[in-house]
């Protein structure tokens, strides 16, 4: 007879055997792992303003504690200059505990933060407004936001595509009009990016638009050149009459970002500044350098990809985010 002993002989080698061969399949098809760090945000040299400061203040106050946070400030892009200054300032208030010390830190950064004006001059009919930067900065993007931000205000806005340098830039900005049903100006490929400009603004009178904004070119090769078309696109778009001339910085770039940018300043007078992919890698100190090296407020600050992904830069809710 076959009992059921019997059948327990078969069954369990047969488990076995078949557990095997499944465990043998799933380790050959394994994904490799890889052991190298794939993101470099935990390393202290990526991570943001706040963990730096954190970090720095550890647990209690020591000898080191003053090292530490200049070091942790130069590391997120506060400045050399601009370290030295918020930790004299911190010390100067004789801090006994981490509390007091952080406490002591969000009033020295509210400190360099403060007594900006921040909100955008729109007083011109039509309102102009230029935006400047490198390409890749996420200028074209920052455009589309602008222009939501104003819509939702209920203002009535046309783009002007002067980069004719690049097709397609002017594609793109064409793309995001499109999506938000904004008049797109365009110009012949490579004709003068002024004359776009000035069109741009005609036909915005013509049609009692409210704010126009102009897409610059941002090609770092042949920069006097570019130096010299921003400087006429200013000139042809109403010169001191412009009501703003924005130039967007990537958050990520850090101090190389920040030399770059200078020569913007030097070509056209900026009024404010839009850093731009502060959700990523950002850490955040740039906003403090960047105010200090070229004297003109953050205005506004790229948080993702999407329309809706610009704010107004706040100092007081930035620094809580930090320190919270
Ligand atoms: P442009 O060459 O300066 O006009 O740059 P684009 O507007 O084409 O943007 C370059 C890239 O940056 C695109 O992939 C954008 O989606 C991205 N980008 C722009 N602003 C932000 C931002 O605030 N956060 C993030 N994460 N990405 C952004």
């Amino acid at each position: 007879m076959f009992t059921s002993d019997d059948s327990l002989l078969i069954v369990i080698p047969l488990v076995v055997v078949v557990l095997v061969v499944i465990g043998f399949v799933v380790v050959k098809n394994r994904p490799e792992v890889d052991t190298k760090p794939t993101v470099e945000v935990s390393t202290p040299s990526r991570a943001g303003l706040g963990a730096a400061i954190r970090r720095a203040l550890g647990s209690h106050l020591d000898d080191g504690t003053w090292a530490s946070l200049e070091e942790a400030l130069i590391a997120a892009d506060v400045g050399v200059v601009a370290a030295g200054d918020i930790v004299k300032r911190v010390r100067g208030s004789k801090p006994e505990t981490v509390d007091g010390a952080r406490a002591a830190i969000a009033e020295a950064l509210r400190f360099e933060l403060e007594g900006k004006d921040r909100d955008l001059r729109l007083e011109g009919k039509p309102a102009v407004m230029l935006v400047v930067g490198v390409n890749g900065t996420g200028k074209t993007t920052t455009i589309a936001k602008l222009a939501k931000l104003l819509q939702d205000d209920g203002k009535k806005v046309t783009l002007g595509a002067a980069d004719t340098f690049r097709a397609a830039a002017a594609e793109q900005l064409s793309t995001w009009g499109d999506r938000l049903g904004v008049q797109v100006v365009r110009g012949q490929e490579g004709g003068d990016p002024a004359s776009v400009a000035f069109d741009t603004i005609d036909s915005a009178r013509a049609k009692a638009v409210d704010v126009v904004i102009i897409d610059t070119a941002g090609r770092l090769h042949g920069k006097k050149n570019l130096m010299a078309e921003l400087e006429k696109i200013h000139r042809v778009s109403g010169g001191d009459d412009v009501d703003e001339i924005l130039l967007v910085l990537d958050a990520t770039a850090g101090q190389n970002g920040l030399a770059q940018v200078s020569e913007f300043s030097n070509a056209v007078p900026l009024t404010g500044i839009v850093l731009t992919k502060m959700d990523g890698t950002a850490r955040g100190g740039i906003v403090i350098a960047v105010e200090r090296t070229l004297d003109v407020p953050v205005k506004f600050v790229g948080v993702g990809e999407a329309m809706e992904d610009l704010r107004p830069f706040d100092p007081d809710s930035f620094v809580e985010a930090l320190l919270a």
